[in-house]
Parts: C-alpha cells; structure tokens; sequence
C-alpha cells in the first residue's frame, strides 16, 4: 500500500438501508455567548459535511457525527461540550445525532483501542471525513478503520487530492508563500516546498529568523536561534524571498486584537535594539507582489504579519488581494490565512480553502497523514 493508492470510498458499499455509520467530524467551530447562551457563530464545518449527510440519509442510512471540541484534556467539563454545535446542526440536518466531546474521554489522545472499540460498537461502517484532525493519531481516527469497512469522506478525498496534484504536478511556475509566527513548526515545509517550488516567499515572525541569519539586526523580533544555520542553508537555495524591510512598535508597547495607540515605526534590512517588527515593509509588499503576479500555482499557509491588529494588516491584506487577483489555482490552509481572507472579504477568490491548517501543513511536508494511512491499510478494503 503506498501513498499514492486511493483512499477507499463509501461509493462501493452496496445497498445502505438499516446500516449503521459513524462519521468523524471536524465540527470544532467557533462558539461564542449570545443571548445567555453558547452559540456557533461560524457553522462553515458544519455546512461542509452537510451533503455527505444527505447522501447517506438518501441510501438509507443512519447517521451519527463524533468530533472533539477544544481542549478538555481527557475529562468531563461541560465548557466544551458539543451542545451549542449539535443544536446548530440539528438545524441544519435533523435526524444527524452528534456523540458528546471525543476528548472528554483520555483514551481519545491517548489512541487507547478499547476507547475506539467503544465508539464503533454497534456500526456498520465508518468514514472519517475530518482531514483537519487527520494529523493526529487519536482513537477515533486510527480504531474504527481495524474494525469495520472504512472510508473517506468527500471533504477529505477533495484536501487530499488538491494537495496531491499541487505537489505532484502543479502548473509553473508555482509559487508558495509561508508566514506566521513559528518558525520552528514551519521549517520543514519551507524547505520541502523550496525544493518543490519555483519561489517561496517567507513572511510573518518567522521571517526574522531568516533575516538574522543574513547578519541583520532584527531587534526584538520574534527570533528561534536553533534554527539559524538551517535558515541560512535554506536562503543559499536562491530561490526563497523574505522582507527586506519592516513595520513594528518600540518595546513594551502593546499590539495584537486589541489594538494600541502606540506609533507605528517603519524600518528598512535592520531593526535597531528597543524595537519589534511586526508586519512586512512597503518595499516587501512590492516585492512579493511582483513575485505572485507570474504564478500559475499558488500555496499560501500563515499571515505577513500580526493582521489582528489593524496596524499591522497591511502585508497580509496586499498579499492576499495579489494572489486573489491572480490567473493561479490558489490554494490557502491555516486557520490564520482563512482568517485573514474572512476579514478582507476574499474567501470566495481563491480556487481552493484548505479546512486543516496543522493537517495539511504535515500533508505537504510528510506526503502522508496518520488517519490517510489507517484508511488505506485498513483490512476491509
Ligand atoms: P502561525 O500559527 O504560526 O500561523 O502564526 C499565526 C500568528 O502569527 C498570528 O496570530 C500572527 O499575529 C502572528 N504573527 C505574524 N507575524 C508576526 C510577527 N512579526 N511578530 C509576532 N507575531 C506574528
């Protein structure tokens, strides 16, 4: 069973009348007190899955959804039950029961295969069309498919197989562009996707890494110092792109969703000691822009900057309009970008919203996820 087999389809089970099929969702939405009481307030998740559920209704099935919801950490605390989603949902789809919060048990995390038995107890089938909880190698992922004839849901074949063919054999040049603020979780696919792309564009705190490693002066910006040869390394590739000059605030001045009233400074290569970079530069946005506009394939994972505060928006907001203006199949992961596109109003110019940050940011540097793998090797196919 390599990677490149297909994940198995629900297409192939026969009739469906009187089965039993539990689905493992990603329903893990923002909620939010309206009116006295924990409200979705944005049910995209939800929607998603909603023709699946119409479809397995129609072949006489029943359906039951199982997703965790925040992070309870293996006990029971009523904060995260799925109440406000399953009334959302019993809207949408009546007739669809959700399971309570997988992580309220500890064998959920901890892959514990008398949790996952459990939960399947009493199914026919099982399809897992959560690729944004694909990553993690939790019970309700890798059990059911040892157990009972598995498959992918149509969500998830559409992640995986959009992310397949950009890796694989995407239009040129093809041109990926990386920000946010953990250089050390996005390493590994700025360096896969130097080999893979024509140009990668590295933006957001995690550039500052990559600019120290040239020598320049970063201030206090955000900074991983086990991770600066590698930067350097990368950068002698010639083919990745980071700032050339920056926006930021004086140390101690307060920044982020809230906002602040301290001035803006701008910088050019070198942010002096007492200052903090926080946005990409005007001369950067030129730059990155004229390196999106040939594209014909674009990934795009991780904010120019910290967007939340509007001060520091304005590399993430160019960035985003040049690739949502662009002829390139486009394509964008990462609760932060997605974000980012909600606030601008761009979510409906880019070809393709990948639901799984984490997930497809470990699809692309791995090739490969925990739960894709159950799937293919599970016995029943
Ligand atoms: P990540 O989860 O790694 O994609 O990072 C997203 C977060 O990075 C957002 O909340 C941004 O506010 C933050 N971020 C982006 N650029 C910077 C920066 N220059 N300094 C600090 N935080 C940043």
């Amino acid at each position: 069973m390599t990677v490149s087999s297909p994940l198995p389809s629900y297409h192939r089970w026969g009739s469906l009348v009187g089965k039993r099929i539990l689905v493992r969702v990603d329903f893990n939405t923002p909620v939010a007190e309206v009116n006295g009481r924990q409200e979705v307030t944005d049910d995209f998740r939800i929607r998603a899955c909603l023709p699946l559920f119409e479809e397995l209704h129609e072949r006489g099935a029943t359906v039951v959804a199982c997703t965790h919801f925040g992070r309870p950490h293996g006990v029971v605390d009523l904060r995260y039950s799925v109440e406000p989603v399953r009334r959302r949902l019993g809207e949408l789809c009546p007739g669809v029961a959700l399971l309570e919060n997988l992580r309220f048990s500890p064998g959920e995390e901890a892959n514990d295969p008398q949790f996952g038995a459990s939960l399947i107890k009493g199914f026919d089938y099982y399809i897992n069309e959560a690729f944004g909880s694909s990553h993690r190698a939790h019970a309700s992922i890798m059990i059911p498919p040892t157990l009972v004839p598995s498959a992918a849901g149509p969500n998830l074949q559409r992640e995986v197989s959009t992310l397949t063919s950009l890796l694989e054999s995407p239009q040129r040049p093809f041109v990926a562009i990386v920000g946010g603020a953990k250089v050390a979780e996005k390493l590994g696919i700025v360096k896969v996707l130097a080999q893979k792309a024509d140009t990668v564009i590295v933006g957001g705190g995690m550039a500052y890494t990559f600019a120290s490693s040239q020598g320049r002066s970063i201030g206090s910006s955000l900074f991983n110092s086990s991770f600066v040869s590698e930067c350097a390394a990368i950068l002698s590739r010639g083919n990745v792109i980071i700032p050339s000059d920056a926006r930021g605030l004086s140390d101690g001045s307060s920044f982020g969703a809230e906002g602040g009233d301290d001035p803006v400074v701008e910088f050019g290569a070198n942010i002096p000691d007492g200052f903090e970079g926080l946005d990409i530069g005007p001369q950067s946005v030129r730059t990155f822009i004229e390196a999106i506009a040939p594209a014909a394939t674009i990934l795009w994972n991780g904010p120019m900057g910290v967007f939340e505060d509007r001060r520091f928006g304005a590399g993430t907001e160019a960035v985003a309009r040049a690739v949502a203006s662009s002829h390139a199949v486009s394509v964008v992961g990462g609760g932060d970008s997605v974000a980012a596109l909600k606030a601008y109003g761009l979510e409906g110019s880019f070809s393709f919203v990948s639901t799984g940050g984490g997930a497809s940011l470990e699809f692309v540097e791995l090739g490969d996820l925990p739960g894709l793998k159950a799937l293919r090797e599970s016995q029943f196919n």
